[in-house]
């Protein structure tokens, strides 16, 4: 069992962790997780955006310099999915086909998210 499959936000909104309005909210759920420390330690190395391990983007990035971390690029998000897209996007160039696809995919699947959401706090 790697330590993703123990993450308390498994079954959290994601935007959670990358929209700063809902930050407190984002850093409440990391500090009830059982790897937040392995989440920190991974986001070290790869995380740009958003809440990891409960720190934040600035305190990321202090925690490297202090370690003298260098992060990794994420140049190798893999083609077909919405990394990928976003990669594409960095180097402004268009999505392949099979990039834009699974973006697409992922904000459909977004969209549904937020409409179930609505109808549950609506009903
Ligand atoms: S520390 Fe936070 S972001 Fe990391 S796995 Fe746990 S709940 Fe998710
Ligand atoms: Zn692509």
């Amino acid at each position: 069992m790697t330590w993703l499959q123990q993450a308390a936000c498994t079954d959290v909104d994601p935007d959670l962790f990358f929209d700063s309005d809902y930050e407190r909210a984002a850093k409440a759920v990391c500090a009830t997780c059982p790897v937040r420390e392995a989440c920190l330690e991974f986001s070290l190395s790869v995380a740009e955006y958003g809440i990891f391990g409960g720190e934040n983007e600035k305190a990321r990035r202090k925690e490297r310099r202090k370690r003298g971390i260098v992060r990794e690029k994420a140049v190798d998000a893999k083609c077909g999915t919405a990394s990928g897209a976003r990669r594409h996007n960095r180097e402004g160039e268009p999505s392949c086909d099979a990039c834009a696809s699974a973006q697409r995919e992922y904000h459909r699947g977004r969209r549904a998210a937020s409409r179930e959401r609505a109808e549950a706090v609506a009903s």
